[in-house]
């Protein structure tokens, strides 16, 4: 079994779903993730939650939002 030690991690002083999308409040991140663990959770023009057990660590979320609010996180 492979241990995880890499996850995306939302950095909340940064994103800001308005600012990226001021016309529907949509994540583009979100819609990056091909594998569906970012989400908005609370709807639209809040900020995507990642459900971080589930990441792989792909950085497509990362390379896809506008404003760098997205990061890696890694655990030892
Ligand atoms: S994570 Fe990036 S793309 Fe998604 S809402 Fe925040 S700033 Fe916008
Ligand atoms: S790193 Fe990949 S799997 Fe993880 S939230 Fe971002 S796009 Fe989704």
């Amino acid at each position: 079994m492979q241990s995880k030690k890499t996850f995306a991690f939302v950095n909340y002083e940064v994103c800001n779903p308005t600012k990226c999308d001021p016309d529907k409040g949509i994540c583009i991140a979100v819609s990056a993730c091909s594998h569906k663990v970012l989400k908005q959770i609370d709807g639209a023009f809040t900020p995507p939650v990642v459900f971080q057990h589930l990441c792989m660590g792909c950085w497509d979320c990362i390379e896809a939002c506008p404003l760098d609010a997205i990061e890696m996180k890694h655990f030892h």
